[in-house]
């Protein structure tokens, strides 16, 4: 059976090296490859046309995967981005693994009911829906505004910096964090911090857990947490996971400890 996730870039996924160890684990006739997809219009057609069973998909096609499937199930309806599919008889059954991913990478953190989200991108609308879902309170902060009005109807607070900046200057809300998220870009390809220092410093500090969207590297952000005492991780359980519920739906098998621990091994290793 034939396996592939859509993206554009594409050549740094590392999905397939994750799946594809998992599937020989299992013994599971099974193989996954990467797909260079530019126009994310096409994207049923060839997912069909190759008699792909399941994909992933990537950035930038999320929201178009999630315009053509045939039927949506769970947390994706919400969101408006799929980041999985399922071939099933030629309909397509799409689902968002990010969100609960997501989800399953925090729970180290133990018991969060306030979370302070950095970021309003793709990501970020994921993780804030995965929260809202479990009534957990969400603040977001972002560059700049335009995206606000999805976030406020999930019922989260937005604030721009400016905004941010009133409210730490007033002092007229609580500014105490079960957990920091920094969804956003920054310190992907550079070392800049997702919001001006001196507001992150005042966030930080009044947080107690926080988690880098970005894996594989110590951001500026991680760095200033791990300065002020915070406990931390990356964005390396947030991908994993999202892969194994991915591969629970293209296999219909459980993950257990032991494929999960060689779809970790698989995901750091450097060949494909
Ligand atoms: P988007 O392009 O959709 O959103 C990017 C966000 O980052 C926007 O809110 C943008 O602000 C903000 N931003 C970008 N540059 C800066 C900057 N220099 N300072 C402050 N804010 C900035 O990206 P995604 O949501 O798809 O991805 C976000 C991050 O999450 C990426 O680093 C990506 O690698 C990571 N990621 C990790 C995954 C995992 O499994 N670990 C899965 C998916 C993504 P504005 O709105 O003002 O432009």
């Amino acid at each position: 059976m034939k396996f592939t996730i859509y993206g554009n870039p594409v050549e740094h996924s590392k999905s397939p090296q994750m799946h594809n160890a998992g599937f020989e684990e299992l013994n599971f006739d099974g193989f996954y490859t990467k797909t260079l997809l530019e126009d994310g219009n096409n994207l049923k057609e060839n997912f069909l046309k190759n008699n792909i069973q399941g994909a992933n998909i990537t950035v930038p096609h999320k929201e178009k995967a999630f315009m053509q499937a045939d039927e949506i199930v769970g947390i994706a309806s919400k969101i408006g981005a799929v980041n999985t599919y399922i071939n099933e008889n030629g309909k397509i059954k799409a689902y968002n693994t990010d969100a609960p991913g997501f989800m399953r990478a925090i729970e180290e953190f133990g018991d969060i009911k306030d979370v302070l989200l950095l970021g309003a991108g793709g990501t970020a609308k994921a993780i804030s829906v995965a929260l809202r879902d479990k009534n957990i309170d969400v603040t977001v902060v972002n560059r700049s505004i335009n995206k606000k009005d999805f976030f406020e109807n999930l019922n989260c607070k937005f604030y721009d910096y400016n905004g941010i900046e009133k409210v730490i200057e007033t002092n007229n809300e609580s500014l105490k964090y079960d957990l920091i998220i920094n969804s956003t870009s920054a310190g992907l390809k550079d070392k800049n911090y997702p919001a001006p220092l001196n507001i992150l410093t005042k966030l930080i500090i009044n947080s107690k857990n926080a988690i880098d969207c970005i894996y594989g590297k110590m951001t500026p952000f991680l760095q200033e947490a791990s300065k002020n005492g915070l406990k931390y991780k990356d964005g390396e359980d947030m991908l994993l996971y999202q892969g194994i519920i991915a591969f629970e739906l293209f296999t219909n098998v459980n993950a257990d400890k032991k494929v999960v621990k060689v779809m970790r091994d698989g995901l750091n290793n450097n060949c494909k």
